[in-house]
């Protein structure tokens, strides 16, 4: 047996202490969790309150503005999520119908505190997209990578916490041909031209008159030897 998030092997509770492994547990959908992961992980609402909180000091330090206000944010077991995609962690809705907006992100429940914040990250970046009306031409899929962008400022900001490095360092080693190529093309974009100059290149293609969008879209983050989905 595996962890789900960090592919240390478990040891069996019935294996004698000496035996190689680390001690875990089984979440009730099925996902095994050792322990140190499931030290950090997010299940109730005031750990959710601490990664929303980061990752909007983070959107704040990077300019971004969203309507924080109307973003509804909550947890879901692996079972709801799995009807959005197989290893789904997350994904996000926003509604724009003229002046109303409504933000609907969802995060599996359960999920280590690094992999949380960058899925958080990862699908309120969506959300800017959508509510300045960012459009990513030619190729649409652009705005994975630059969700995926997001998702690495914030757990660069984490520093040494959790297991920060190592997702960072998964993320640049993803071989997805969206969430690990086109991820790693933004971020040599916005290395390029740093950040400010990036982000306002990004919000010179406005999307004229009321769209209406509602999506959810895949995306692939690799750790050794497992993979998680985050959409
Ligand atoms: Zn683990
Ligand atoms: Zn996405």
């Amino acid at each position: 047996m595996h962890c789900t998030y960090c592919a240390t092997m478990i040891r069996p509770a019935h294996w004698p202490i000496f035996m190689p492994g680390r001690t875990g547990l089984r979440y009730g959908d099925g996902r095994i969790i050792c322990a140190p992961c499931h030290r950090t992980a997010i299940k109730h609402g005031h750990q959710l309150e601490a990664v929303w909180q980061h990752v909007r000091h983070c959107f704040a330090e990077l300019g971004l503005t969203i309507r924080w206000d109307q973003v509804f944010l909550r947890l879901q077991d692996r079972r709801a999520m799995q009807q959005v995609g197989a290893n789904t962690v997350g994904y996000a809705q926003v509604v724009i119908c003229r002046d109303r907006i409504d933000s609907r992100v969802v995060m599996l429940y359960g999920m280590p505190a690094a992999l949380a914040v960058e899925t958080l990250a990862h699908e309120l970046g969506h959300v800017w997209c959508c509510e300045q009306h960012v459009r990513f031409s030619p190729d649409s899929k652009d705005e994975e990578g630059f969700c995926n962008v997001l998702g690495c400022l914030a757990l660069q900001r984490l520093g040494q916490q959790h297991n920060a490095p190592e997702r960072i360092r998964a993320m640049f080693a993803n071989p997805d041909p969206v969430y690990g190529e086109k991820f790693r093309q933004q971020w040599q974009t916005m290395q390029k031209l740093g950040w400010n100059d990036y982000r306002q290149q990004l919000l010179r293609t406005p999307v004229t008159g009321h769209v209406m969008v509602a999506h959810g879209i895949k995306c692939c983050a690799n750790v050794p030897g497992i993979q998680v989905w985050v959409i």
